[in-house]
């Protein structure tokens, strides 16, 4: 329901709120649970009270969203009042004043458990950690076992935000539909939930690739005529021969999904017309003696292979062995008429609506009312005993999950079981420095799974590890390489200070009295001057330099840095030149600057100009627009009429044009930027061979710790291009990601584009 650009009156929005509420007790009253309509009804009242004036970003009431995830969580997963009420209630501990408390007061423990179970994997979904897909992934897990109607219910609420992401902010629409698909669409799978699993995977995938989406979607319309010929033709023997069999039954072309499509495209590497099995047909017989059902199929079985030819391998017998989440049916793939394969599921009525609707069969098939409780025990059981079990199938669901997730991401334990997620390629060290400052800065080595390994040692997923300490060791600069967390190079960087300070001190006092004795004074001129002098990347290190006696400052000096302050001294501020300058040529924005009560930084453009960015996002820049340099690349700076630098790539053309008509304006410029990542685009051009794909995202996600935040892929012929956006943390990060992506064989080009 799109409410953006109607107003609906007061009684008309109540009206249409009451109806979406009744829709759900009618679905509710329909099933065969226990009737607990006063519970349910209760919980819309307290959650509407508690939404009351909230409207969501589409602008309806927000009520409606907790009334469609009760609606999905009754009539499509099929869950019982407990459920019904948790729906209703799941985002009012999160978004509203009332507590975990305050629902087991008014509705009991079991639905405060849920909601308290909704709320907690519910923070961090839209969080912008890096970590939060793997993190809500494990939480999932861990909640799961404790009540696994927490996940069910967190699905239908993914499916509906999934069904409204068209109203979210555009930067949510692409993070929501990637976790769905690595997250969500898996675990529904895993959860029988084939129906939910298919349209959360199409959702996402519209949205992560609009144009394929729709491009497939066209060619699934223009193939539509041709291909119900077809089916047709091969239908038509079969139809015959089941009505001789007297069988009561429903033949039905099965149409790939679109999001299956485009998989089989792009693993394949095939154009959409070489999709050959784009539908399979599906017979679902009706039988009411389930002890009568496998031989049913097998009689169709045989029936089918007398008029066409059964390929060898392809017979899946999921009857006599139901896969892992409850899925039975006989699957055969025979020769049709126009020479393709094609695949026919064969099923009874029962075993179909398990296939579509997973949980929500189960309750159906009970005789009589049940029990919510007992019955999800009993399934809980199971669920867990997949997840315990060590069985193959069960293992693959997780591996792949893993794999999604985890490339990048290791799961390591200190001794005392407590996990840390980290970034692949994590070391001891960074370990150490995670659990605390004061441990990453005396470690002198670890004991990963009881065996000793030095503090540089990388580790894998589920190693543990004990940090090793000693007094005498200390903080070393060129521990930075062996660290890839970020928590770790940033207390590290503090530590190396905290060592530093009374060095950096010490060459304070020497500087000063060296000044002093030679009547210069110390303003920023002279200290810029200085740190050009020494090569030094900033004033502190300039001055450590001098402190550690790295560096001494000589008489020869002296000279020059007396000119730079009486220079200085004479022109008192360069920056109300500057200033003056934007006068004439702009006197709106002069008069803005003069009016501006901020204090300007001092600027010599004389000097090179030291560009600093700290941990806070504090910065003495600001990045230009046009060309988007990132620190490590050649750049200016263009003192603009505010007296802040832009900071420009040397090649943008606008900083050449600026370099010729405000030649004054502009001043050389140095990095020194400790923390933060920066976005970069890179393009990659190569010749298409099958698993190349993988290999290049392989390589990136597992190999480097490189932030992806965006992957366009366009294949044509034999040529392939792929556009990649990263946040690196400087541009030597760029150049080497582009050398590593030249080594794969079939990479042609690798080259970072602005
Ligand atoms: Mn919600």
């Amino acid at each position: 329901m799109d409410l953006t650009n109607t107003q609906y009156s007061p009684e008309d929005e109540d009206r249409m709120i009451e109806d979406a509420f009744r829709d759900v007790l009618n679905g509710y009253l329909a099933s065969n649970h226990r009737k607990k309509v006063e519970m349910i009804e209760k919980a819309y009242h307290f959650a509407r009270e508690a939404h009351k004036g909230i409207r969501r970003r589409s602008g309806e009431p927000y009520i409606l969203h907790p009334i469609a995830v009760a609606k999905i969580a009754s009539q499509e997963i099929g869950l019982g009042s407990t459920s019904i009420c948790a729906a209703l209630l799941h985002d009012v501990v999160e978004d509203t004043e009332y507590t975990v408390e305050d629902i087991e007061q008014h509705f009991g423990k079991k639905i405060a458990q849920l909601v308290e179970g909704l709320t907690k994997i519910s923070g961090g979904v839209f969080g912008d950690k890096a970590s939060a897909q793997a993190e809500n992934f494990r939480k999932l897990l861990l909640t799961m076992s404790e009540d696994i109607r927490v996940v069910l219910i967190k699905m239908a609420d993914r499916l509906h935000n999934m069904r409204t992401l068209g109203s979210m902010a555009p930067n949510k629409q692409y993070k929501i539909a990637g976790e769905t698909l690595y997250i969500y669409a898996p675990l529904a799978h895993r959860l029988g939930l084939f129906a939910i699993k298919t349209e959360l995977e199409d959702l996402s995938f519209k949205y992560e690739h609009p144009a394929a989406y729709d491009r497939i979607s066209q060619q699934i319309r223009e193939s539509e005529e041709r291909r119900s010929a077809v089916y047709n033709d091969f239908s038509e023997p079969i139809r015959r021969s089941l009505d001789n069999m007297g069988l009561k039954y429903e033949a039905k072309a099965r149409l790939k999904s679109v999001y299956s499509i485009w998989r089989k495209m792009e693993t394949k590497h095939i154009p959409f017309e070489e999709v050959y099995d784009l539908y399979a047909m599906r017979i679902i017989f009706d039988c009411d003696d389930q002890t009568k059902e496998k031989q049913i199929c097998w009689n169709i079985y045989s029936a089918i292979t007398d008029l066409y030819r059964l390929h060898p391998d392809r017979t899946r017998d999921w009857i006599s062995v139901p896969k892992a989440n409850g899925y039975q049916a006989l699957h055969l793939t025979v020769m049709g008429p126009d020479g393709n394969w094609i695949e026919v599921q064969i099923r009874s009525r029962r075993m179909d609506e398990i296939a579509e609707k997973g949980f929500a069969a189960h309750w159906k098939y009970k005789i009589g009312e049940s029990d919510e409780e007992s019955e999800l025990n009993a399934w809980l059981r199971t669920i867990k005993d997949i997840l315990d079990n060590p069985e193959p199938s069960a293992i693959d669901f997780l591996d792949t999950l893993k794999l999604n997730l985890f490339a990048s991401e290791i799961v390591v334990f200190t001794p005392k079981g407590e996990l840390l997620t980290l970034p692949s390629d994590s070391t001891v060290l960074d370990v150490a420095f995670n659990l605390h400052s004061e441990i990453g800065s005396h470690c002198i080595a670890g004991k990963v799974n009881h065996k000793l390994m030095p503090l540089s040692h990388k580790l894998s997923s589920g190693d543990q590890v004990e940090v090793l300490t000693s007094q005498s060791q200390y903080p070393r600069p060129e521990w930075i390489d062996f660290l890839a967390t970020a928590k770790g190079k940033t207390r590290l960087r503090k530590a190396l200070q905290r060592v530093r300070q009374p060095v950096v001190a010490e060459g304070k006092k020497i500087l000063d009295e060296f000044l002093e004795k030679n009547r210069i004074t110390p303003d920023n001129p002279v200290i810029s001057k200085l740190i050009s002098i020494f090569h030094a990347a900033s004033r502190d290190d300039m001055l450590y330099m001098l402190g550690s006696r790295e560096a001494a400052l000589e008489s020869y000096m002296v000279a020059t840095l007396r000119k730079t302050a009486d220079k200085q001294a004479s022109s008192p501020s360069l920056i109300s030149k500057l200033l003056r300058f934007g006068r004439v040529s702009d006197p709106q924005s002069a008069k803005k600057s003069e009016q501006a009560d901020t204090p300007k930084p001092e600027i010599n453009r004389k000097e090179t100009y030291i560009l600093h960015l700290d941990e806070n996002g504090d910065s003495n820049f600001r990045f230009a627009d046009c060309c988007a340099p990132i620190p490590g690349d050649d750049a200016m700076g263009f003192i603009d009429d505010e007296g802040e630098v832009v900071v420009h790539s040397l090649a943008c053309p606008r900083a050449q044009a600026l370099k010729a008509g405000f030649g004054q304006r502009i001043v050389a410029v140095k990095w020194d930027v400790s923390s933060g990542t920066f976005p970069a685009q890179i393009r990659i051009e190569g010749i298409d061979r099958f698993g190349i794909l993988q290999e290049l995202i392989q390589m990136i996600s597992t190999h480097l710790s490189i932030d992806i935040r965006g992957l366009d892929i366009q294949a044509e012929d034999e040529v392939f291009h792929c556009d990649l956006k990263v946040r690196v943390e400087d541009a030597s990060a760029v150049d080497s990601l582009c050398d590593k992506v030249k080594k794969i064989d079939g990479v042609q080009k690798a080259i970072r584009v602005s």
